[in-house]
């Protein structure tokens, strides 16, 4: 049977994959119980997406689900814009652009343009300081590493032992829920 794969695990897999495990765990859980500022701040920023969805005109496509058979994966896009062929990926804070950050965008862009959507630009946008960021679209090699990455989570085995980083356990919204360690986060 083919399965498909959350864009969100392609940033949640670099940052620690042991998150994916816990987020499976507590899925069905009320998100409340875990979930720290930053995600919170997160989720709204998407939630206001979800509402604007609800005025959205034909210029513009927004909280969108996207799949793509070609990567095995599907999630929600933030905003496409029609006429200008502009994907936009929103979060809460930018200051740096992580390599998972890279990862949900390309994914985002392949699924749309497999799904008939032309793009012609990737952009972030930084909602706190309303800055929005242009990337490049992924080339041949960018793909291939979206692939092994993509191939690397659908094989992890959660299991194994994992490299425990304590700086990452204090940013982690499942720190005071993990058995790797004894830290909470420092958004508690
Ligand atoms: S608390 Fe640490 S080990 Fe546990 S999921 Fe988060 S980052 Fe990974």
């Amino acid at each position: 049977m083919e399965f498909f794969l959350p864009i969100s695990y392609l940033n949640d897999f670099v940052f620690c994959p042991y998150s994916i495990y816990l987020h499976q765990v507590f899925d069905n859980s009320n998100e409340d119980v875990y979930s720290a500022k930053p995600q919170q701040r997160g989720k709204t920023a998407h939630d206001r997406v979800d509402h604007d969805k609800r005025k959205q005109s034909k210029k513009v496509i927004a909280a969108a689900y996207v799949v793509s058979q070609q990567l095995g994966i599907y999630g929600k896009i933030d905003q496409y814009f029609v006429e200008e062929r502009k994907l936009v990926e929103r979060k809460y804070s930018l200051s740096t652009i992580y390599r998972g950050y890279y990862y949900q965008i390309w994914a985002q862009y392949i699924a749309l343009e497999e799904m008939g959507f032309e793009v012609d630009q990737l952009f972030f946008h930084s909602i706190r300081d309303n800055r929005r960021i242009e990337v490049d679209k992924p080339d041949t090699k960018a793909i291939r590493e979206l692939k092994n990455h993509i191939r690397k989570i659908a094989r992890f085995d959660f299991e194994s032992e994992i490299n425990v980083n304590p700086q990452k356990c204090s940013h982690c919204i499942y720190a005071a829920l993990c058995d790797k360690t004894n830290q909470d986060h420092v958004y508690a």
